[in-house]
């Protein structure tokens, strides 16, 4: 069916790029000669099981507790940021309130 994910050019990945993701979806083995990852064994040229236990010693439920303190983190900074925005935006206004009141008295000055 499928040639191995090792033998694609880099000219066909674009228009196979569909049938290499269903080979690369939920990765058993990995290569051994260039690293690339598939589900199926016959993908990769030189095949070989990966340890997928080694690669998550952490458990799940630690994986998740970090996951929402970074949330929690960028939720704090982007409120932070829309604070600055706010008062940037104002900054704004008054500026833009500014202009046109000299440009009124400019064109009061000219009349
Ligand atoms: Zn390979």
């Amino acid at each position: 069916m499928s040639k191995s994910l090792c033998k694609f050019r880099r000219t066909e990945i674009v228009g196979q790029i569909q049938q290499i993701q269903s080979m690369v979806e939920a990765p058993k083995y990995v290569c051994k000669s260039c690293a690339r990852v598939a589900n199926r064994a016959s993908f990769l040229c030189k095949p070989m099981e990966m340890d997928l236990k080694a690669q998550s010693s952490e458990t799940v439920s630690d994986v998740q507790k970090k996951a929402l303190k970074a949330q929690k983190k960028r939720n704090k900074k982007l409120k932070k940021l829309l604070k600055e925005q706010k008062k940037l935006l104002k900054k704004q206004d008054k500026l833009v309130e500014k202009i046109e009141r000299s440009k009124y008295s400019l064109s009061s000055k000219v009349h």
